[in-house]
């Protein structure tokens, strides 16, 4: 079947078999992104470049929705934001929303934007949820890690405009990194304010080196970022293709984040960290909030 599908894929993160995620699709309604996180994943796929709507986007998923099962969770997106400065303009995850909610498919956003509230009258009538990423509290240092992305002031006000018009939102305290947002009393205090915004779920991970982001940390954070080269050098271990801290040093990482989500009556979970004790949630990535409101 993936063969015929040309926007819509089979979620599959590099057959990782830490991945916890159920079956789901991605779509990406652009390339790139223009967040520019010094962190992301994809750029070591696709390289560092700023979001460029697909062509024939729109055409090629009314297409593909006829191919995969009806009531499928399609995420959006994976290793791109849906919802970058230039969708304000252009509408095309507006536009795929609309339809996948139209054709009955299960709605998973991923992103750093408050663009997405724009989008809440067909969020909240359709089996949708939203995650939305959270690395940090402070500003200086978002602007400094996710130089293109919205201030995490404007993140935590749409988890709450989200939640008052009742979708269902998750946030993803992602990735931890050693040195940049590791202090425990923060990481407890996003925690703690997105609770209070009333997130429904955490999932949270440690930072995952690729030769590509440790080049950005190097040449972005000084002395911090040499810090960080040095320790994924000097302990890092491949794991299917990402060098990963030793398991004791990312539990101790994550536990902060796992204990507050416990504490405030969270679901919580871990993303391909194969720390099974941390995660207490029907899904890892959100996946079940997009039948929140059928069970309530
Ligand atoms: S928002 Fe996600 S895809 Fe975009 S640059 Fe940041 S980590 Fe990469």
């Amino acid at each position: 079947m993936s063969q015929n599908l040309t926007v819509i894929r089979l979620f599959d993160p590099w057959k990782s078999p830490l991945c916890t995620c159920p079956r789901k699709y991605s779509l990406h309604p652009y390339t790139g992104c223009s967040h520019q996180c010094v962190y992301c994943y994809a750029t070591s796929y696709i390289g560092l470049k700023n979001s460029i709507p697909k062509d024939g986007f729109i055409r090629r998923l009314q297409r593909d929705i006829s191919i995969i099962p009806r009531g499928s969770i399609v995420e959006l997106s994976t290793s791109s934001d849906p919802f970058p400065p230039i969708e304000e303009k252009q509408l095309l995850t507006r536009r795929a929303i609309e339809i996948l909610a139209r054709h009955g498919f299960r709605i998973l956003i991923t992103t750093k934007s408050h663009i997405v509230v724009r989008d809440v009258d067909i969020l909240v009538n359709s089996q949708s949820a939203v995650m939305i990423t959270i690395t940090t509290l402070r500003e200086d240092v978002a602007r400094l890690i996710e130089p293109g992305a919205p201030s995490p002031k404007m993140r935590v006000e749409a988890i709450r405009k989200l939640v008052d018009q009742g979708v269902p939102v998750g946030v993803r305290v992602d990735p931890v990194i050693p040195y940049v947002n590791d202090d425990p009393n923060e990481l407890t205090e996003i925690v703690e304010v997105v609770a209070s915004a009333g997130a429904k779920h955490i999932v949270t991970s440690t930072y995952k080196a690729k030769w590509d982001s440790l080049k950005r940390f190097r040449e972005l954070l000084g002395e911090t970022g040499l810090k960080i080269n040095n320790l994924y050098r000097e302990k890092g271990v491949w794991i299917h293709g990402y060098l990963y801290l030793p398991v004791d040093y990312r539990k101790q990482l994550l536990k902060p984040v796992v204990d507050t989500a416990r504490k405030y009556g969270l679901t919580h979970a871990t993303c391909r960290e194969g720390l099974i004790e941390y995660n207490r949630a029907q899904s890892c990535d959100g996946s079940h909030l997009t039948i929140l409101k059928q069970l309530k």
